[in-house]
């Protein structure tokens, strides 16, 4: 089953967000793998986005992500890589749709709240990084009332 590493940053942890975010996944029928509060370094914010160090916004993205602890979770579902970034919504806020996270609850591209992988490839990386520990195995007799 294809699993996604989704992350509640700084604002959105500070913001009392964790539950309303868990809860919406919780209710579309995502299964809950992975799930620690975690304050993480600036050379680990780095490697999460080695993808956009070039970027312009790189070291203020770095100084957002380790502002203070997120909720680091995994995700595991049908499609729920796509689905999870239909979710979140778009990556700027001003754009994103109502009715997703960002859409509802966020403003600023610096302030987006949720991190969500983009492919299925960049989620193993993701979840590799932030849970070298592994995750809980457990299965879900919810399976059969969802599949
Ligand atoms: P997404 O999080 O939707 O996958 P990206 O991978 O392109 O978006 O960017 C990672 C994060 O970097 C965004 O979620 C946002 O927090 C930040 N970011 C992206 N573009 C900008 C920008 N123009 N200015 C400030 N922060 C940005
Ligand atoms: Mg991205």
């Amino acid at each position: 089953m294809e699993q996604t590493f989704i992350m509640i940053k700084p604002d959105g942890v500070q913001r009392g967000l964790v539950g309303e975010i868990i809860g919406r996944f919780e209710k579309k029928g995502f299964t809950l793998k992975g799930l620690k509060l975690i304050t993480v370094d600036r050379h680990f914010a780095e490697q999460h986005y080695a993808d956009l160090s070039a970027k312009p916004f790189f070291n203020g993205l770095v100084e957002y992500i380790i502002s203070g602890p997120v909720a680091a979770m995994v995700w595991e579902g049908k499609n729920v890589v796509t689905t999870g970034r239909k979710i979140i919504g778009a990556t700027n806020p001003a754009e994103s749709a109502p009715g997703t996270i960002r859409g509802d609850y966020a403003i600023d591209i610096g302030r987006n709240v949720i991190h969500g992988s983009d492919s299925v490839e960049s989620g193993k990386k993701e979840i590799a990084l932030w849970f070298p520990e592994g995750i809980a195995e457990w299965r879900s007799s919810l399976h059969s009332w969802i599949y």
